[in-house]
């Protein structure tokens, strides 16, 4: 029989990649809060724990992928590529947690599988899959945007004699290729970066691709000690940028509009952009995410460099045959993607042209033939932002379901809360900023945010604080606007909109409106006496704040979108 055992903290944190560390520094060193963080892997890492494989590496730059709330831990560490990939990412958060001494605090190998708030003790009471349950006052997922594999219902999976992954939830143990058939399943950023690495050293790659993606050059490489330099004596600066630029990436978006340019500066523009590698590629301009013909001129650039580095003709076109605007989903950059595709090793199989009707014993069926397999990779995503919320059976008042709440899309206060959960935060929750972001940006400010807010309800004896049901629904009206001032929910199968999971309602879940203007907001929040969170002692509300319009009314002025 399982051991039950109950335990009472005044935090438990889920999750122990860079959103649950931090989150277990700052309540338990900075209020001396008594916290636990539960995470079902059986290290810390999060992302970096769970995505292991071949080419597997971070797209945002290694000097602003971290964190940067203490100087010194900034400058003490120093990477050694442009891109880290995850074993370094791994040590890097290691290094944090031996620093900040974290290790102790955290239960690994155990997931959280329900959360209900007990009105009558205004506590939540979480149970694991390991027995023991927990009382806490405060609840915070830090459980990642990213973190639940999407393996796609295809018939025949059960019966497949190979071996058959998913990029996100890769074995720790070597998986080698060499001899072996390998039908690769998808074209998102996971794909793109696999697909070169398998081709190396499998007998044969089959590449099934259902939507053709962009992608620009990375141009990883070692760091120079020159730029470690600079990284190590330019802290103030580089935090400046991240954390003033909409995407919280180190550059900043060009203020020059794509038509201010001639046609000759303009592929001048992309050609520099092109040869720096990276997403700043996507900065180039400031209207590319927002202006169709602006946009095109992008998406065709990168079409005629797919179709001049491919040498087979019918392949170019089936990979250049894209439907969404550049950047419309989350643009993917790549070490020699395309140049994979003149390999004799590798096969584009074009699901525009042919259907996967069936997964065989021994490969894949589709209506144009059978493809003899050894093993399928699945390269097919995440049910991104809900999918791990809706996996935990969280109960707010009244014992209300989170996935009735949510039954018609996520509707949250500022990504932060939903009304009904009090004392339930989401670190980067579906509404803010988060997955447009490079993440350890957005991952500081919510944490800060709600240690803040923690704190401020110590001092007052609140006992909780709820986000209420207007200023949600007022702030999901805005996450629609904002995202509606972009090209973004034009995709229509972007990932960003739930469309790559069945049954999953169809709304823009995060925040376009840029990281700059949604921190100025949270912080005007925070001004304005917690404007939108009711905040109660012994069940009698203390602030009698009444939401108004004027709060975003500053921010849906601003044309330019955030991201
Ligand atoms: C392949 C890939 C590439 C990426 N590249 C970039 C990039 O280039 N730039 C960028 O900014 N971001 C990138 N991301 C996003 C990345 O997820 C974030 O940057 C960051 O790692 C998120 O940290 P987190 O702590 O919020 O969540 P995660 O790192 O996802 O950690 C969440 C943790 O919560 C745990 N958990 C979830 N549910 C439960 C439960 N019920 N019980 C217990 N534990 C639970 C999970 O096991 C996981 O370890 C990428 C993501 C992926 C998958």
């Amino acid at each position: 029989m399982m051991q039950m055992t109950k335990h009472t903290y005044d935090a438990v944190v889920i999750g122990a990649g860079f959103s649950g560390l931090y989150q277990l520094h700052t309540l338990r060193d900075q209020l001396n809060l008594k916290v636990k963080v539960i995470e079902t892997g059986h290290d810390l890492g999060g992302t970096w724990y769970w995505n292991r494989y071949p080419g597997a590496r971070c797209d945002s730059e290694s000097h602003s992928y971290c964190y940067m709330f203490s100087e010194e831990i900034y400058k003490e560490w120093s990477w050694s590529e442009r891109y880290p990939g995850p074993d370094e990412i791994r040590a890097y958060l290691n290094f944090v947690a031996t620093k900040l001494d974290l290790r102790k605090d955290i239960q690994f190998d155990t997931t959280v599988t329900s959360a209900h708030f007990i009105e009558a003790d205004n506590v939540w009471e979480v149970a694991t899959n390991t027995g023991d349950t927990y009382r806490t006052t405060f609840l915070i997922t830090a459980i990642g945007c990213i973190s639940t594999a999407n393996v796609p219902d295809i018939p025949g999976l059960s019966t497949f004699k190979g071996k058959w992954y998913h990029t996100g939830n890769w074995p720790h143990e070597t998986v080698s290729f060499k001899g072996k058939r390998v039908g690769q399943i998808g074209t998102g950023s996971t794909g793109i970066q696999a697909a070169p690495v398998i081709a190396d050293t499998a007998e044969h790659l089959y590449v099934f691709q259902r939507t053709p993606n962009y992608s620009v050059p990375a141009r990883n490489a070692p760091l120079t000690d020159e730029f470690k330099e600079y990284v190590r004596n330019n802290y103030g600066e580089i935090k400046e940028v991240v954390q003033s630029t909409p995407n919280g990436h180190p550059f900043r978006i060009s203020s020059t509009k794509v038509f201010d340019q001639t046609e000759e500066e303009r592929q001048a523009t992309y050609e520099a952009a092109w040869d720096k590698g990276g997403l700043q590629f996507r900065a180039s301009f400031q209207d590319l995410i927002v202006d169709k013909k602006a946009n095109d001129t992008a998406a065709n650039f990168l079409k005629n460099k797919i179709k001049s580095i491919v040498v087979d003709k019918e392949t170019a076109e089936s990979l250049s045959n894209i439907d969404h605007p550049y950047a419309g989903k989350r643009p993917p950059i790549d070490t020699n993607y395309f140049e994979t595709f003149n390999r004799d090793n590798v096969t584009l199989v074009d699901l525009k042209k042919e259907n996967i009707e069936a997964i065989t014993a021994t490969g894949i069926q589709t209506n144009a033939g059978h493809i003899e397999l050894d093993m399928i990779v699945f390269a097919t995503g995440f049910d991104a932002i809900t999918g791990k919320f809706l996996q935990m059976d969280i109960r707010g008042r009244q014992g209300l379901p989170l996935s009735d709440a949510w039954k018609e899309g996520p509707r949250t206060y500022l990504g932060l809360q939903t009304p009904g959960f009090p004392n339930l935060f989401t670190i980067t929750g579906p509404g803010s900023p988060s997955v447009l972001c490079n993440m350890p940006v957005p991952i500081e400010q919510h944490v800060e945010w709600i240690t803040d807010c923690i704190e401020y309800m110590r001092k007052h004896n609140i006992d909780t604080c709820e986000a209420n049901q207007e200023a949600a629904d007022e702030w999901v009206d805005h996450v629609n606007a904002a995202a509606n001032a972009t090209l973004l929910p034009t995709v229509p199968h972007s990932w960003y909109l739930g469309a790559n999971v069945v049954g999953k309602p169809r709304v823009f879940m995060p925040y376009a409106g840029g990281m700059t203007r949604y921190r100025a907001i949270c912080e005007d929040v925070v001004a304005n006496n917690y404007n939108g969170f009711v905040f109660a002692s012994d069940g009698i509300e203390e602030n009698t704040n009444n939401r108004t319009n004027d709060k975003f009314a500053a921010a849906e002025k601003i044309q330019s979108p955030g991201i």
